[in-house]
């Protein structure tokens, strides 16, 4: 990369220019832009909880994620990754759903994400519930063919229908996985626990090739062995990270809709978006997070760290 390139890239607003609760609250204190033309990767918000089952809220995730991201710096001191020294990136604001019909924010998420990848770039969502995950897995599909995905979370979400609808946050690998959006033999879910209709659920899972390691099998462990596994699964694929915040334990992450005991911590969230260096990141989201349940703002301090874990794991990214 060129020197001017290098003056050229957008860097995060730093604490001694300006206070950290100061300024105006894009994710990292980075440049807002208004399209995704020239950029590596951007922070994309979708506020959108309409297809929550519980509690709602996560229509708050991202101004509030973003809130908590003022004190995020640009280097990583674990893992000396450098993004903003090799990548442009920039907060490209909120995609505008529906708040009054679901099926119509599908699309108008769809179409907002047909015009990021098309531009060439890796969006990291903040989401918003899980809904979301479908039309930017049909968006990222049709740039990057079948995509490999690592899933974390509490839940499978690959009911067929909740309360008769095929669209909601219970459903979106589901409907991934009909149209044949998923590379299901190089799929992982990780995190999957709690109480389900039928004992059997998560086999479903399994019968569609997917490899689902369940909480109880990562409790007082490192996750970096299974990260190894993970990635000799994806290989050369092109991967989707989708991060559930519930999939951690709510003792880390309590503001959720649908919350289950026994998660993951916040150590092995870091260890499960760290083990995917070297992969072909073409995207990842952070959902569920409830602002209006998350009393100390904690789930969403977890939830802006984790998606700058994210980005520090795209590919083109610099380690110093
Ligand atoms: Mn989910
Ligand atoms: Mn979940």
């Amino acid at each position: 990369m060129s020197s001017e390139r290098q003056r050229e890239l957008n860097q995060p607003l730093g604490g001694n220019a300006m206070p950290r609760f100061g300024g105006i609250a894009t994710m990292m204190r980075l440049p807002q832009a208004q399209t995704a033309a020239g950029l590596d990767v951007c922070f994309v918000g979708v506020p959108l909880d309409i297809g929550t089952s519980n509690r709602s809220g996560a229509r708050f995730g991202p101004r509030q994620i973003r809130c908590e991201s003022v004190l995020l710096r640009p280097y990583n001191l674990a893992t000396r990754a450098a993004p903003f020294d090799s990548l442009q990136v920039a907060d490209l604001g909120d995609v505008a759903t529906n708040p009054y019909d679901l099926k119509d924010s599908v699309r108008m998420i769809e179409e907002a994400y047909d015009e990021i990848v098309g531009a060439g770039c890796r969006p990291i969502t903040l989401g918003g519930d899980h809904t979301i995950a479908w039309p930017i897995l049909r968006a990222l599909k049709k740039r990057h063919g079948p995509l490999a995905v690592v899933h974390v979370d509490a839940h499978a979400d690959v009911n067929d229908t909740m309360n008769g609808e095929k669209i909601a946050h219970g459903t979106p690998f589901r409907r991934a996985i009909e149209e044949g959006l998923l590379q299901c033999d190089r799929m992982t879910q990780i995190g999957l626990r709690g109480t389900g209709y039928h004992a059997d659920d998560f086999d479903w899972c399994r019968r569609q090739g997917i490899t689902v390691v369940q909480a109880e099998a990562c409790w007082i462990r490192s996750l970096v062995p299974l990260m190894a596994e993970v990635r000799a699964r994806v290989g050369d694929a092109p991967v989707y990270l989708s991060f559930d915040i519930d999939g951690l334990d709510p003792a880390f992450a309590p503001g959720t809709g649908t919350p289950e005991i026994g998660g993951l911590s916040v150590y092995q969230g870091l260890e499960i978006i760290r083990g995917m260096r070297g992969l072909n990141v073409v995207g990842a989201d952070l959902v569920e997070v409830s602002p209006p349940y998350d009393t100390t703002g904690t789930t969403a301090l977890v939830g802006a760290n984790l998606a700058y874990e994210m980005l520090c794991v795209m590919p083109g990214v610099q380690f110093r």
